[in-house]
């Protein structure tokens, strides 16, 4: 599966730790949106898209998230996160990933490489502005 096209949309400095979201097409044939080029300290990763988990409120099934200890609607308080038959409490869960670390470098690398290059070719704009 190779990628055909990466569409970044850059964010203002201070938006840090995101620096971009992306778009990745794989083949020509499947869009992958919400991918996000994050920066820790001074170091760049690629971070799959993902959403937060959620459970209803059992009073008034507002949704909340995972971890939280009170709806945040009526304020009632929310019985300690239960156990999802994985055994995870992480308070996201990955939308599309891929399924080996070869690919998951390559998909990073493609992206920093294109996140570098439009940095590069933005401060040429400025420069000739
Ligand atoms: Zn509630």
């Amino acid at each position: 599966m190779k990628i055909t096209k990466i569409r970044l949309t850059m964010l203002p400095q201070g938006s840090e730790p995101v620096c971009a979201y992306c778009t990745v097409s794989f083949d020509d044939q499947l869009a992958v949106h919400d991918l996000r080029i994050i920066r820790n300290e001074s170091r760049l990763f690629v971070a799959m898209p993902n959403r937060k988990r959620t459970r209803p409120c059992q009073k008034c099934q507002t949704s909340n998230a995972v971890l939280s200890r009170f709806c945040s609607h009526c304020g009632v308080a929310l019985p300690r996160t239960p156990q999802d038959p994985s055994g995870s409490s992480r308070p996201h869960v990955d939308i599309a990933h891929p399924l080996t670390a070869e690919f998951r470098s390559e998909i990073e690398r493609e992206i920093l490489e294109c996140y570098q290059k439009t940095i590069h070719s933005d401060q040429g704009q400025h420069a000739a502005n």
